[in-house]
Parts: C-alpha cells; sequence; structure tokens
C-alpha cells in the first residue's frame, strides 16, 4: 500500500527533498538532502569565504549588497511566484514580505559601516591618559534557521544584518520552503560569484541539529519556542551564541478612545493575515467594555467578507498540514469552555484551509487564548478597562509584539506590554521598520534583529585602550608607590565620594 501524499507535506525521494504546494499539491521544488558531513563541509567552506568577505570592508560589501537587493527588487514577482506556489500564501502578501525583506538588505547595508566601524570612544578621568577605540568585528561563519511562514523576510531579517556585519551565512531553511532558500542564495551568488559566502543546507530538523553543532560561530534561529529549546541545548554543548526569535501570542488593546473601525481593520489584518500563520500576528484581543460589542461587530463584519482559496484571495491554505490539528484542536477548546463563535467556528476547519473565525467568551485558560494558534482566528475579550487588559495581556509566558488602539494612553498602555515590540494605531508595522530592533522577551526569545541592534548582534565588540600620555597616578603597576596609592585614595574620594 503507497502511503497518501498530503499537499505541502515534505517528501524525501532518492535523497532529495521534495516540497510541493499545501494547496495543489504540485511540486515546488527538489533539494539535495544534506548529511553531517555535507553539513560541516559548508561550514569549512563558509569560514574561507568569510575571511574573505570580512576583508572586502564595510564599503566592498555594502555594494554587493545593494547589487543583491537590485535584483531581488527586479524579480520580486519571480520569488513571490515561488513563495505563493511552496508555502502557500496570496501574492500580494509574498510581495508584501519580500518588499520588507529588500528594505532589510538596504538598510543593513548602508549602515554597517556607520554602526559597526572603528570608532574612538570617550575615556574619563581616571584613565584620561589613554584613549578608547571600539568596533564590531564578524563573527565568522552564521548558522541561521529559519521557519516557513515567512520563509523571505525571517531568514533575511538575520542572514542581511549578518552578511553586513561580514560574516558568512550557511540557511537553513524550513524543510517546507526550501526552494525559496535556494532562491535567495542562488541569487546571492549570482552577485557574489567570487566565493560560498552564503550557502543553505536542506533537510529535515536533524539538518538544523547538525548545524547547531557544525562549528559555526554563532547560530540564528527563527521558528517555535519547543525548537528554541532544542537548539540551544545542541548550541550549549560547543557554547556557541544564539539568537531566538521564538513563537508569540501577540494581544491587541481596544482602549474606550480608539476609532474602532481602524481597530477592527487593523485587527483582521494583523490577526489573518498569511491565514494567521504569523509569528507577530494578533491572536488575542482585550477590548475595553463601552466598545466591546461595536468592535466586535465590525471585525466580524470586514473578516466575513475575506475570500479563502488557492489563487486571488485573501486568505490561503494552512502552509504546514499538521498545523490544522492544532487549529482545530484550539476552535474546540474555546467552544467546549463556554466561548462563542461569532464568525466561523469548527465548521471553519475545511483542509487544507481555515475560513476566518472570531471567538468571544472564551475563558483566559483555554488553550484558544494560551497557546500560539497559527490560523486565522481571533479571540476578542471584554475588560473592564485598560488596566486590565494589560495584565491580561501580560499573562502569557510569551512576549512578541503587540497592538494598541486609542487615542490619550495608547503609547503609554503600549510601554507598559511585557513585549519587545508594540505598534500604537496599527499592527505589525514594527516589523517593517528597518531602523527599529525586532525580537521577543520571555518564551518568544531574546537577542535582536534588525536596526543597530540587530547589527550589532552579529559582531563582537572588540575594545582597545591606546596610551596616550604618562599615567600621572599609576596604579596599574607594580612600580607604583604608597603614595601614589594614597593619592588615587584621595581623588576618588574627591570624585566619588560625595
Ligand atoms: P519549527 O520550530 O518547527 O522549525 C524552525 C526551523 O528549525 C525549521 O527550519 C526546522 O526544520 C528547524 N528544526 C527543527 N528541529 C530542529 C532541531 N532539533 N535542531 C535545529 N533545527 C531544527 O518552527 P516552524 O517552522 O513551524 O515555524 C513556526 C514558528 O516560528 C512559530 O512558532 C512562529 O511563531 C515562529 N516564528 C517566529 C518569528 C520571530 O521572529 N520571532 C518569525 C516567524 C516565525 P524543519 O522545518 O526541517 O523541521
Amino acid at each position: 500500500m503507497t502511503a497518501v501524499h498530503v499537499p505541502g507535506t515534505p517528501v524525501i525521494e532518492a535523497g532529495l527533498l521534495v516540497s510541493t504546494s499545501p494547496a495543489t499539491g504540485i511540486e515546488a521544488g527538489r533539494l539535495p538532502l544534506a548529511t553531517d558531513a555535507d553539513v560541516r563541509q559548508a561550514v569549512d567552506s563558509a569560514r574561507a569565504a568569510g575571511e574573505w568577505w570580512a576583508g572586502l570592508g564595510f564599503a566592498g560589501r555594502r555594494d554587493r549588497l545593494l547589487r543583491w537587493r537590485a535584483l531581488l527588487a527586479k524579480r520580486i514577482e519571480q520569488l513571490a511566484e515561488l513563495v505563493h506556489v511552496e508555502g502557500g500564501k496570496p501574492v500580494a502578501d509574498a510581495i508584501v514580505e519580500i518588499v520588507t525583506a529588500i528594505e532589510h538588505i538596504d538598510w543593513a547595508a548602508r549602515n554597517a559601516g556607520r554602526v559597526l566601524g572603528p570608532r574612538r570612544v570617550r575615556s574619563r578621568l581616571i584613565l584620561a591618559e589613554f584613549s578608547g577605540h571600539l568596533e564590531y568585528q564578524p563573527h565568522g561563519v552564521v548558522g541561521v534557521i529559519g521557519p516557513w511562514n515567512y520563509p523571505v523576510f525571517t531568514p533575511i531579517g538575520s542572514a542581511a544584518y549578518a552578511l553586513a556585519a561580514g560574516n558568512a551565512v550557511v540557511l537553513k531553511p524550513s524543510e517546507y520552503t526550501p526552494a525559496v532558500g535556494q532562491w535567495l542564495v542562488d541569487s546571492f551568488a549570482e552577485v557574489v560569484p567570487e566565493q560560498p559566502v552564503f550557502t543553505a543546507v536542506h533537510g529535515l530538523g536533524d539538518v538544523g541539529a547538525a548545524l547547531c553543532r557544525s562549528g559555526v560561530d554563532k547560530l540564528a534561529f527563527t521558528g517555535s519556542t519547543a525548537t528554541a529549546r532544542k537548539v540551544m541545548a545542541a548550541c550549549a554543548e560547543t557554547l556557541t551564541p544564539v539568537l531566538i526569535e521564538g513563537g508569540g501570542k501577540d494581544a491587541m488593546i481596544v482602549d474606550s478612545d480608539a476609532d474602532l473601525d481602524a481597530a477592527a481593520e487593523a485587527c483582521v489584518w494583523g490577526g489573518m493575515t498569511n491565514a494567521g500563520q504569523t509569528c507577530i500576528g494578533i491572536e488575542r484581543v482585550y477590548a475595553v467594555d463601552s466598545v466591546f460589542d461595536a468592535f466586535v461587530d465590525k471585525v466580524v463584519a470586514r473578516a466575513g467578507q475575506l475570500t479563502v482559496g488557492p489563487e486571488g484571495t485573501d486568505i490561503g491554505p494552512i502552509t504546514m498540514p499538521r498545523q490544522i490539528d492544532v487549529i482545530r484542536r484550539h476552535i474546540d477548546a474555546a467552544i467546549i469552555s463556554g466561548g462563542r463563535a461569532v464568525l466561523g467556528g469548527p465548521s471553519a476547519v475545511q483542509p487544507p484551509y481555515v475560513h476566518p473565525t472570531v471567538l468571544v467568551d472564551v475563558p483566559e485558560d483555554s488553550a484558544a487564548v494560551q497557546e500560539e494558534t497559527f490560523g486565522p482566528t481571533l479571540t476578542i475579550s471584554r475588560v473592564r478597562d485598560a488596566d486590565e487588559a494589560v495584565t491580561r495581556a501580560n499573562a502569557l509566558p510569551y512576549g512578541l509584539g503587540g497592538s494598541v488602539f486609542g487615542r490619550r494612553r495608547a503609547v503609554a498602555i503600549a510601554r507598559r506590554l511585557r513585549s519587545g515590540m508594540a505598534s500604537v494605531n496599527s499592527t505589525l508595522t514594527f516589523a517593517g521598520m528597518s531602523t527599529l530592533p525586532f525580537g521577543g522577551v520571555g518564551d518568544s526569545g531574546f537577542g535582536r534583529i534588525h536596526g543597530e541592534d540587530g547589527l550589532r548582534e552579529f559582531g563582537r565588540a572588540k575594545a582597545i585602550t591606546r596610551r596616550r600620555a604618562r599615567s600621572l597616578l599609576p596604579s596599574m603597576t607594580f612600580e607604583r608607590t604608597p603614595t601614589d596609592v594614597a593619592r588615587l585614595v584621595k581623588a576618588i574620594k574627591v570624585m566619588y565620594g560625595r
């Protein structure tokens, strides 16, 4: 008996990883499976390539990264089509994803020299005879492990910044989107043909684990919190530093003075774009009592108009077939525990699609509120006021992003959210702002991609002091005298003793 192939589930055939469309089952890509030895070989080659790449300096790398960015812009339709076929998301969503990635490449390329390059640091009176110098040197080879939900944006969020900082990168794309990962490295190789500076290794989770143990100098992981724990454990064996971009269960708060039409529009987008398969997607909403009913009506009206299907729709298929079981379990759990579906519900789950679902009156301890659903579903809860909303929003171990709609108190509420990011009167926008750092707290991970912090994440600080003059108060020498020490004590009391 031959097993029936579920569209979207990758298969292995004769040493090749074959990815297929979750909507139609047509083949999207066929990539060689890497062995442990292949992964080590890729990292060894990248190490030599990285030395060459680092030697180009910021200006040389900037030129090449900008040419790569131009190539992506020229071929945006081709890449979007591949993202659409392999992952299922609507072409328009794929375009937006690629646009955002292009913006990040541009910013990282243009700003790496300013942020990471050598600079003088002010000295202080205590060591005034020395000058300070700081620069951020590349780690060497950075391993990047990425998920399938944003197969361009997430790897580039790490890789572009790592490359701009002077590292070589070995990417392990998700087994669900290997062809997109290969497209990225192939396009880079067109612009940088001299050395294997940015390459990919393909396979299942074991290939990701092999990358963690391959001797990379830093590992940037984006994916689920459960896998993040395994990645960190593997990296701990060799003390390899890690950056973790984990999952989330982002909340949106709708305050009493919010523009409800704008809030509903952004809520539906933030919760249901990419069929809800967004790490920073809105999954929970807390609306204050006075606006709750009107807000729910507006969300239901808008979400109810979204089209679902394989082509030209708002919502495509669920990329990873087994995720449908999670989404179904969460909707069922919400209903069983007393929640109501005001749109969709259990019947909305029609593999490979899930239709928009809005749940209200769901107890806070339900899986639908506690766990990452990764589907086009929202729970909307009634709260007394913004304070209760913040308390509930902050009650989960996750802390990735969040959103606040309101006027007077909105920014203050956003600052109180226990999350790495928040958007006021919009959703998800912080991800596209290349000047801002991206990352979470708690179970959502640590470390930052994007922005200046994202560049520094891929360089190690190198600090140098340089003597400029003889020391007037010699202390760090065996030549010092008791008088020198007594003077030092006197000086420190004058400087800091008050
Ligand atoms: P997974 O954690 O399942 O996989 C992520 C990557 O890790 C894949 O490439 C996977 O390979 C690989 N992997 C699996 N097992 C191991 C292992 N033992 N050692 C090393 N690598 C391994 O996540 P998903 O692909 O399902 O992605 C969805 C998750 O990613 C969600 O939780 C989402 O919130 C999160 N995410 C977080 C983002 C952020 O920036 N914080 C952004 C986007 C998504 P394979 O696919 O072959 O199993």
